[in-house]
């Protein structure tokens, strides 16, 4: 199973001016492939097939190397050779339908540089955690492709990766990278498979509904309200305040200048805080929900993009604008993003999948309406925005934790009568061509083509 590690690391200013240069570099290369195969795409209807040019998809890059590149010579090759690499995999997710067409990737100050198991090397000898590791960067051949050694701050275990990411964002630097644990996930069908044995009942017992909303971010079935603790979400509201003030520097500042550019520093580094404490509770929500120990968890089936959309404007007489209700909408939609459902959704699948556990998603409709001891359903069933009552059983309880039991149910009867059937996902691979082997003896070569070599 791949893990993904990502931890920060503390370059010297000089290291980071030649990392820096090195993700310039992978930009260019990067940029200069998605514009030559929109340049090519644009003749190749009319233009191409007389002159019998192919529409190149490939990893060339030394065609970029002319006049006025020099500087890219600066690089080591192998940071080259992965910005094309990097391009080809963009390109064949464009192929499978997983992405858009890669599309130009602009200099906002941030970025990454992407290295091979050739440019670093990692010098901590076991890796112990929250302790400060080392990893060399660089080609000891040529002392200009030499960034020396890294510190990093290693606060969980890893494994030696084939390759490895350095990312800069907001002014900090990271180390991410992925490795194979070597552990075999458990197969979902089989999970599946597992839970549609047992009755509907029975299967009850075994799942947790979780009721996303914005008052109280997560609620389960099992009577857990989880929310963002009130210091945290007393510093995200200063990080707003803090973020509209030096928006409105940006604007007054002339860009480009030393003071625009502290400016657009101070947004980045105030976003990247609000999204660290929106991440941090996904991960807290999503682990607890695991910990519940229930094989089955359901959530609801929210279509959240559309749900944080814009209103479309409404257009009035004499060119004016009718109210669309955009104004009212903006609490709702930044209560959603706040709450950030969609990530504890994810998070919740990737930690249940790791453990043999299964995550489905059951209609939403009326389940704030319906009860969930008798199954009658009612507007008047919700007296107000907590509290549920039966107008049939007069079952009383909290509405979010009522919903959370009804999609419990829902889940448990979904993969038990009508049997649940997790969705493939679409992978891409990148295959070399084979190079054929020179035929040695009739039909079958008796030497290997290394040996012949
Ligand atoms: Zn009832």
């Amino acid at each position: 199973m791949m893990i993904g590690r990502r931890f920060r690391c503390y370059p010297t200013p000089a290291q980071q001016d030649k990392l820096r240069l090195w993700i310039r570099c992978q930009r260019f290369i990067y940029n200069s492939k998605v514009e030559e195969l929109d340049y090519f795409l644009k003749f190749s209807k009319f233009a191409l097939p007389l002159t019998g040019v192919a529409v190149p998809i490939d990893q060339k890059y030394s065609h970029f190397m002319g006049d006025g590149a020099e500087w890219l010579r600066k690089c080591p090759s192998d940071i080259r050779v992965f910005a094309a690499t990097n391009w080809m995999y963009a390109y064949r997710r464009f192929q499978t339908g997983l992405s858009a067409r890669p599309r130009r990737h602009k200099d906002k100050g941030n970025g990454s540089v992407w290295i091979s198991s050739r440019l670093f090397r990692f010098e901590a000898g076991e890796a112990k955690n929250g302790s400060f590791h080392t990893i060399w960067v660089g080609r000891p051949r040529n002392p200009e492709h030499v960034v020396g050694h890294i510190p990093f701050r290693a606060h969980l275990d890893y494994q030696i990766p084939k390759s490895v990411h350095l990312v800069r964002e907001a002014g900090k630097w990271y180390l991410t990278f992925a490795f194979d644990d070597g552990l075999q996930i458990p197969d979902e069908a089989e999970t599946v498979e597992w839970l549609a044995g047992f009755g509907e009942d029975e299967l009850l017992q075994k799942a947790i509904g979780v009721d996303r909303g914005v008052v109280t971010p997560v609620v389960t079935s099992e009577g857990a309200f989880l929310e963002i603790p009130p210091d945290q979400k007393e510093s995200m509201k200063r990080d707003e305040a803090k973020m509209k003030r030096w928006k409105r520097r940006i604007r007054r500042r002339k860009p480009g200048s030393a003071n625009w550019r502290k400016a657009c520093d101070q947004v980045a580094k105030t976003a990247s805080h609000a999204k660290n404490v929106r991440n941090d509770f996904a991960h807290k929500a999503s682990r607890s929900i695991v910990n519940a120990g229930k094989p089955l968890i359901v959530f609801e089936d929210l279509r959240i993009p559309n749900m944080v959309k814009r209103p479309a404007p409404a257009p009035g007489t004499n060119g004016r604008w009718l109210p669309n209700g955009a104004s009212q909408k903006k609490g709702l939609t930044r209560g959603i993003l706040d709450s950030s459902w969609g990530r504890i959704d994810k998070y919740t699948r990737q930690k249940a999948l790791a453990k043999g556990m299964l995550c489905v998603k059951a209609q939403p409709r009326y389940s704030s309406q319906e009860c969930s001891k008798c199954g009658h359903v009612q507007t008047e069933n919700r007296v107000s925005q907590d509290t549920f009552q039966c107008q049939v059983c007069s079952y009383e309880s909290n509405a979010d934790l009522n919903a959370a039991k009804v999609l419990a149910k829902r889940g448990a009867a979904m993969v038990a009568n009508e049997g649940y059937s997790p969705k493939k996902r679409k992978r891409y691979g990148v295959c070399r061509k084979k190079k054929k082997s020179k035929e040695l003896g009739p039909g079958r070569p008796e030497v290997t083509l290394g040996e012949s070599e």
